[in-house]
């Protein structure tokens, strides 16, 4: 009787011990496991065709990797171009072109979509030889400020695509083919002086006769008396006090196949000959001539053919 009810126990205690461990070892497997699960979140993977053409992983990709910034998908309103659009956000449309590699035109259409950060600055496309240092010195930007706005830059630069760079323009050269074009276009000029353009290129009502005409340049309306720079270097091939409609001008034949003139001017500080260097003054603004009121004219004539300036113009 008493050594059956040892036995009985003993078994109960064996019984007991042997469901414990395997009770204990399916709790630690499944502990395990959802511990791995838990670990081996899965990033999204990306191409960097896929980060370059669709913006939307584009816009996923930079909410993981950028701090500090915040980026938006903006559709194109009716009327509206990247000047507009960048002025709304008080950057310059380097930011809009440096963080759309997609872009290829500096036009924009009614319904198009762009990348908008709230902050000025470019997309810095990772290259195979970068580190946080090269990137630094390329743009000419401390290497906190770098640390401080891309997550990225904590880890293995390799497995990056884009880094956010505040306050800087893209570089050139990382642009795509199309687009360095068109920056190297607007290397060429810089504008003859800041001001309003009150006209643009191409058909208008001529402001005096009230014709429809094509209008040659643009009109960039300032004080009268306002400094005027050569919009590149050159040789001065006219510079008279009674250029018929143009009124007091000075043309520039920049050697390259480009030619400028300034219209409506007030004074003349450069002579036929003289070699003028980019924005060097040579007079100041007016009045004189076809005018209503004090502006300047600028033409850009290619080979002979007037082209927009605005097409050199930033
Ligand atoms: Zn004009």
């Amino acid at each position: 009787m008493f050594r059956n009810l040892i036995i009985r126990w003993t078994v109960f205690f064996i019984v007991l011990t042997v469901v414990y461990f395997v009770v204990n070892a399916k709790v630690h497997a499944v502990a395990e496991a959802s511990l791995k699960s838990a670990i081996t979140v899965t990033l999204p993977v990306y191409t960097k065709d896929e980060l370059i053409n669709n913006l939307e992983s584009r816009l996923k990709y930079l909410y993981l990797k950028t701090k500090g910034v915040k980026f938006y998908v903006y559709k194109v309103k009716r009327r509206e171009n990247l000047w507009t659009i960048a002025k709304k956000y008080g950057y310059s449309v380097h930011t809009i072109i440096g963080c759309n590699p997609q872009m290829k035109t500096y036009n924009v259409n009614e319904g198009q979509k762009l990348l908008i950060p709230n902050v000025g600055g470019t997309l810095h496309p990772v290259q195979p030889e970068d580190t946080i240092k090269t990137i630094s010195e390329k743009y000419g930007v401390e290497e906190s400020v770098l640390k401080n706005t891309n997550f990225a830059l904590n880890g293995d630069l390799r497995q990056e695509f884009f880094v956010f760079v505040p306050g800087k323009r893209p570089l050139v050269n990382l642009l795509n083919e199309k687009m360095q074009q068109k920056y190297a276009l607007r290397e060429l000029f810089v504008s003859p002086l800041a001001g309003r353009i009150t006209s643009a290129f191409g058909k208008r009502r001529h402001p005096v006769t009230g014709k429809a005409s094509r209008h040659g340049g643009i009109d960039i309306a300032v004080k009268e008396g306002s400094w005027v720079g050569a919009a590149a270097s050159g040789v001065v091939t006219v510079a008279s006090y009674d250029v018929g409609h143009y009124g007091v001008a000075v043309f520039i034949d920049h050697q390259n196949g480009y030619i400028t003139h300034y219209g409506h001017l007030s004074k003349i500080l450069v002579r036929v000959g003289q070699r003028v260097k980019q924005g060097q003054l040579i007079a100041r603004s007016g009045s004189t001539g076809r005018s209503t009121g004090p502006h300047l004219h600028f033409t850009v004539k290619r080979n002979g053919v007037n082209v927009d300036p605005l097409q050199f113009l930033w």
